[in-house]
């Protein structure tokens, strides 16, 4: 689909959500391959919002629906929402809106769509020792990744899990996963070995950034991501490499937590909900001042 966005060409792929503000036009060109799109928008966006030429082009068999990334509970009954879309995974179950969220949402007949049910890839990333572990004593054997597929559609209120794939092994992967897919399929044990698996991961004191960047550029220079990552190898490794990255790679180019002057925009734009700058600090202070050990 050829489309301008505010004069600015842009290109989406389905299936792709498209947030618009009140002020957006939004400009269709060409009709070719337009697909099946869930479009995210304010609810006077039609009244709003110019599509221009956009009427004869629009495919019939577009369905439109109005839906939300649900960050708070109490604006599911600000509309008549048709979907909610809620970050969930098993570190944040009680994170953002949380399972209490999701069930919320549904029980008002909202279809939800769960986004981050990998937080980005960290979960697969810093996985414990402890959790790979617990994976492989545990007799049903699973992926750390099909458990966490597993623990989310095993909810009844999950409509659809958002999965990014990078490759095509990831995709049969993920097919083979969700061929047998059911909810309430996870038994008291299987939940138990969830329990198990979360609290490894917040014993490892990890910082849960997932590198989506929204937090960037901070007008400071603070390479905040670039911060949070070696910070995490650190407590997963327990190499000081990563100390010497952050002294010697990141903190002479102005790029270091000791640039952040706590202004807090970037806090305000992480879907995580990190404290960003009381973070920063607290990793300046383990790398810079306090002797780390292995
Ligand atoms: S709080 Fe610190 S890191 Fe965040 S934007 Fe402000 S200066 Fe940059
Ligand atoms: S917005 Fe939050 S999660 Fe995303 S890169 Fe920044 S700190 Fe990490």
């Amino acid at each position: 689909m050829n489309l301008q966005l505010n004069g600015y060409p842009i290109k989406i792929a389905a299936p792709s959500i498209l947030c618009l503000s009140m002020e957006d036009t939004i400009q269709v060109y060409e009709k070719q391959n337009v697909s099946a799109q869930s479009f995210c928008f304010h609810p006077d966006f039609f009244n709003t919002a110019h599509f221009s030429e956009a009427q004869g082009y629009m495919s019939t068999s577009l369905k439109i629906e109005i839906g939300l990334s649900l960050y708070f509970k109490d604006i599911v009954d600000s509309f008549d929402w048709e979907m909610a879309q809620i970050q969930l995974n098993i570190l944040g179950e009680s994170q953002q809106v949380g399972v209490e969220g999701l069930k919320y949402a549904a029980d008002r007949g909202i279809a939800t769509v769960i986004m981050e049910p990998l937080r980005g890839g960290y979960l697969l990333n810093n996985v414990p020792r402890e959790v790979t572990e617990l994976i492989r004593n545990y007799p049903e054997k699973r992926s750390l990744a099909e458990w966490c597929f597993r623990w989310l559609y095993n909810m009844p209120e999950v409509s659809v899990i958002l999965s990014g794939m990078s490759n095509l092994e990831q995709l049969k992967d993920n097919l083979k996963i969700f061929q047998y897919a059911e909810p309430n399929c996870m038994s008291d044990e299987d939940e138990n070995l969830i329990l198990k698996i979360r609290e490894a991961f917040e014993s490892q004191k990890s910082i849960g950034c997932t590198g989506c960047r929204y937090c960037m550029p901070c007008p400071h220079g603070v390479k905040i991501p670039d911060v949070f990552k070696p910070y995490n190898s650190y407590k997963f490794m327990k190499s000081n490499n990563d100390r010497y990255v952050y002294q010697r790679v990141l903190m002479p180019s102005n790029s270091g937590a000791d640039q952040c002057v706590s202004c807090g925009i970037c806090e305000k734009q992480c879907p995580q909900g990190l404290k960003i700058p009381s973070i920063l600090q607290q990793v300046h202070y383990e790398f810079v001042e306090k002797r780390l050990t292995r």
